[in-house]
């Protein structure tokens, strides 16, 4: 333990690590990786926010895709079209075609370790519909490929990655709040700097690699799906570092969130039979999406929804909503399948499924932007010339990372494979680039000492907005100027409320001063995270002029692949300023077409209709 040099006035007792790789998140990324490093054998530790299970992924519902062909034909070909065709072509086609063809292995592993799959008559996983997942290249019926253990999926994985950890010889910092990255003038990372919030101590973490799994940043919104915890800390930290997010404007907002509270109804309802009526008691979505119904994307249903209730056919006294059907559906199937949410209905909606429907509204629920990364988890830090340039040290794996799997809109059931896929990729990739024998890179103190100045700053800010105010009109303006639907106007007057908060940030005033468990100062820090986040998202927006699955311009409302496809690179500057720039999508395919490989040709751009 060593006494600080004085930071702003304050002096801090650091206590120091070395490790060969620290993770930062306990989520299902976070876990997978964590897991994997310490099973090669490479000296790991794990920090934390929140304790370890109560993770966002917890709350997971509906389950995770891969083709295991349980409950009929499919395969990972149409699990690859269903998915480049889900990112509506924005997706990096290696990442895609890594992810699909390692899902089933990667489930079986999750059922070896001991989840809880729900069972068919012969006992294998059962697998259920989910949107946008079809037969035959898109030709065909939705197909059975989303795995599931009831509607707790996320529940059951998490508590099963835990105990394999632990079973590992990883070692836990758990409720340690990560502040940032311990960035070398050269641009390596070599480290991360944590707040133990239980005691006050800061810790300084000397590591050869980094991995960010902190998750999403859904709470830059005032209606979300998200644990107040998804406050894109990762994101935070990788722009204060100089280094760019990637795709920032691709925001999912799920169809089915509860009207009014923003808890989830899994889209699992729907692939039970559940089915959205409008004021007219009609089935709306067999007008939008003939063949898929109900079960189109999620950006092309939110949008249906959106317009139904727009053109004054939304339900309820405001007309403001829409209605959601599972009281057709057999009550002993309600409570095998869908337990959980026939809870949530009744706790938050006051509706007991069997009897009638629920009320719901397209709610924000994922990111498809984050720090961009290749398959391996690496992150990137692209220039000109190399627009693939590895930034050696640090990797970002989970919803944090954007691979790109997702593209402009991610598939029901796809996240949580992406994380068990790539946090067991990451690790894979450690194993091979961490110098085992190399000494520990020496704690850079002036890096340090910038990271704790801030940490100071933040602590002691004496201004006049306490930090649930600022919070409040940034969830605000986003909700409202960075929606289902978008135009110049809306993007300008988002970009124009946004920066002036970011000005406000200058005025924070945070009250309570201790470092004990002061919540008033993580939620100040929490709101820089998601503030850096959210300033990325409008940005990016307001200069992508075309519609790309969730970003829906009214104004440019046809994708545009001669100019825009391409992802979007955002630096965001200490003032606030941001500056965009673009890098190519990936689109080679890896396993050759005579060794089985998905011709190039199916999935090629075209228009995309459900
Ligand atoms: C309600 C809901 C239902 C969903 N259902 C499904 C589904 O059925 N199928 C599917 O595929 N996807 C689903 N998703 C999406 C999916 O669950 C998430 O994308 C995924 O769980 C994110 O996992 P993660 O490991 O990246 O992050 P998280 O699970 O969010 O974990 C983030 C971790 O980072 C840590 N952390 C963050 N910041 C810091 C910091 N500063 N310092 C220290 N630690 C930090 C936290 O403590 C936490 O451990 C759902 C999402 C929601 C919100």
């Amino acid at each position: 333990m060593t006494e600080a040099k004085k930071a702003g006035g304050s002096a801090y007792t650091y206590v120091d690590h070395t490790f060969d790789v620290v993770v930062v998140g306990a989520g299902g990324a976070g876990l997978r990786a964590t897991l994997g490093m310490a099973e090669q054998g490479l000296k790991t530790a794990c920090i934390t926010k929140v304790f370890p299970t109560r993770s966002h992924t917890v709350a997971a519902q509906g389950g995770i895709a891969a083709s295991l062909q349980n409950m009929g034909p499919d395969s990972w070909q149409w699990h690859m079209y269903d998915t480049v065709k889900g990112s509506d072509w924005l997706g990096d086609v290696d990442a895609m075609e890594y992810m699909v063809r390692e899902a089933p292995a990667a489930v079986y592993e999750l059922e070896h370790y001991g989840v809880p799959f729900s069972r068919t008559e012969q006992g294998k996983i059962y697998q259920r519909p989910f949107g946008g997942h079809m037969m035959n290249f898109g030709d065909g019926p939705p197909v059975q490929r989303t795995c599931a253990a009831a509607d707790r999926t996320g529940h059951a994985i998490l508590h099963t990655l835990y105990g394999q950890s632990l079973k590992h010889n990883a070692q836990f910092f758990i409720e340690y709040f990560a502040l940032d990255l311990i960035m070398e003038p050269d641009g390596r990372c070599t480290g991360v700097v944590a707040w133990n919030l239980d005691d006050g101590t800061i810790h300084r973490f000397s590591a050869k690699m980094v991995v960010l799994a902190t998750g999403g940043y859904g709470r830059a919104y005032f209606s979300a799906t998200s644990a107040h915890t998804c406050t894109g800390d990762g994101g935070g930290m990788v722009a204060r570092a100089g280094l760019p997010l990637q795709d920032m404007e691709f925001v999912q907002f799920h169809p089915t969130g509860i009207y009014g509270a923003g808890c989830l109804i899994t889209e699992g309802a729907r692939g039970e039979g559940g089915y959205l009526v409008n004021s007219e008691g009609e089935r709306f979505m067999e007008r939008y999406a003939p063949s898929a119904k109900d079960l189109a994307s999620r950006d092309v249903v939110s949008r249906c929804m959106t317009m139904e209730i727009r053109e004054g056919r939304g339900v309820g006294k405001n007309k403001d909503h829409i209605f959601l059907h599972l009281d057709h559906l057999d009550p002993a199937v309600l409570a095998e399948r869908l337990p959980g949410i026939s809870e949530s209905a009744k706790i938050f909606a006051g509706v007991d499924v069997t009897r009638e429907p629920i009320p719901v509204l397209p709610t924000v629920h994922y990111n498809m932007g984050g720090i961009p990364t290749n398959y391996w988890g690496e992150v990137l830090n692209p220039t000109a010339d190399d627009p693939d340039r590895v930034l050696p040290g640090l990797m970002a794996v989970g919803e944090a990372g954007c691979a790109s799997v997702h593209g402009a809109n991610r598939l029901g059931s796809n996240s949580l494979i992406d994380l068990v896929v790539f946090g067991r990729a990451a690790a894979i990739r450690a194993g091979q680039v961490v110098d085992r024998e190399a000494p520990a890179p020496a704690i850079n103190t002036a890096a340090v000492d910038k990271i704790m100045d801030r940490f100071d700053r933040l602590r002691h800010a004496n201004g006049g907005s306490p930090t649930a105010t600022l919070r409040d009109k940034m969830q605000r303006a986003m909700q409202e100027d960075a929606a289902v639907f978008r135009t110049q106007e809306s993007l300008e007057q988002g970009c124009k409320r946004i920066s002036e908060i970011w000005g406000e940030l200058k005025d924070l005033r945070v009250s309570d001063r201790s470092m004990i468990w002061n919540s008033d100062l993580v939620e100040t820090l929490e709101l820089e995270n998601l503030m850096a986040n959210a300033i990325a998202t409008v940005h990016g927006a307001e200069a992508r002029k075309e519609s790309r699955g969730a970003h829906a311009r009214e104004d440019f409302s046809s994708r545009d692949d001669a100019n825009w496809r391409k992802h979007t690179l955002a630096h965001v500057a200490p003032d606030g300023k941001v500056t965009l720039s673009y890098r190519p999508v990936h689109t080679e395919t890896m396993l050759p077409v005579a060794e089985g490989g998905i011709d190039p040709a199916k999935i090629a751009p075209k228009a995309r209709v459900y």
